[in-house]
């Protein structure tokens, strides 16, 4: 079988994404620095602990575990941070992938799948979006992944390097066949801290309820991890297939307001969510849903948990096991 490094495989959707690799068969080694992802998800896999900077240090892993194609989680990833940081974001997501990327050249690996952001779309026109929207980043998150884009479409060009670019809208939900979950430090995200926001009795903040959507709040594509996990499973398969570069939105194409999201955690918890509303957070776009025609037409994905409550259910299964741990 086909090996496959995955950088970042110590974070959320980069674990569930090795996990699922070995299920179907395939060889994974994981490189990873643990700035923000964890050890006890790299525990079961080939692991390097190498920061993306080490050029030098790639280059042996890839030429020493003879991989064949690369799956590039590696990145910084929280929007409000990336206002603050700027220079972080761009050294870390794109400076690091420029190391990546010269290390795949300097020993001859020429397919990669690339993790993208729905946030490369900014405030879209078009709703669901298609991949070919106008990209208008609002953050220097964002900018940093539309970069990488950029970069990719020239080393296509003049390298070979065949890149399939993965658009992920809001990533959520847990494996229930194992031990994987979301759990970022500080946790900026909306399942999490609405379970957070029960545990502790300490009211969640509504980040505005005066965007121009049906109930004030903003509307989001929620995508289950194991579905996100699925789309580059099917995505290196491809490039391992000689396909060509490409790029697809990653998202079940269904629309959910935070207050819907609130609902849904209420009823699975049967608790009550404490709730304040606060300002419009700095960049958050009204409605970022997902046109996902495209990769289900020519990938075949087709999304295990596209219901908002089946999602909030695995992710609070996890949530309780971590309790309990
Ligand atoms: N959100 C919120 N309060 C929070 C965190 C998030 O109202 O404490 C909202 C946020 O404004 C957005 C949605 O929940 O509309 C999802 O936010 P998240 O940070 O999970 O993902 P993002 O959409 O930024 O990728």
């Amino acid at each position: 079988m086909p090996k496959i490094l995955i950088t970042g495989g110590a974070g959320y959707i980069g674990s569930n994404t090795t996990q699922l690799l070995k299920r179907r068969g395939f060889d994974v080694v994981v490189v990873d620095d643990l700035s923000r992802g964890h050890k006890h998800n790299v525990e079961n896999v080939p692991f390097h602990k190498i920061t993306l900077s080490n050029t030098a240090a790639l280059v042996d892993v890839l030429r020493s575990e003879a991989c064949d194609a690369v799956i590039h989680f590696a990145a910084y990833i929280a929007v409000g941070e990336s206002t603050q940081k700027p220079e972080l974001y761009f050294t870390n997501n794109v400076g690091g992938t420029l190391s990546l990327l010269t290390a795949m050249v300097e020993t001859g690996i020429k397919r990669l799948v690339f993790s993208s952001t729905a946030a490369v779309y900014g405030m879209p026109k078009t709703v669901p979006i298609p991949e070919d929207s106008a990209i208008a980043p609002l953050s220097p998150y964002g900018d940093s992944k539309v970069i990488v884009e950029k970069v990719l479409h020239w080393m296509d060009q003049f390298r070979d390097v065949r890149s399939i670019v993965l658009r992920y809208f809001n990533a959520c939900g847990a494996d229930p066949e194992s031990t994987l979950g979301e759990e970022h430090d500080p946790e900026t995200h909306l399942i999490p801290l609405l379970f957070r926001a029960i545990e502790t009795g300490k009211a969640i903040t509504i980040f505005g309820e005066d965007y121009p959507t049906p109930d004030g709040t903003c509307l989001r594509d929620y995508i289950h991890v194991v579905d996100l996990a699925e789309a580059h499973v099917l995505a290196v398969q491809k490039l391992l297939a000689g396909g060509s570069s490409d790029t697809f939105n990653v998202g079940t194409g269904e629309g959910h307001s935070v207050l819907e999201v609130v609902r849904s955690v209420e009823k699975v918890t049967g608790k009550k969510v404490p709730l304040a509303f606060g300002p419009r957070r700095d960049g958050d776009a009204p409605v970022l849903v997902a046109n996902s025609d495209k990769l289900r037409k020519t990938l075949g994905w087709k999304p295990r948990y596209p219901e908002l409550d089946d999602i909030v259910t695995t992710a609070w299964q996890f949530e309780k096991r971590h309790i309990a741990t």
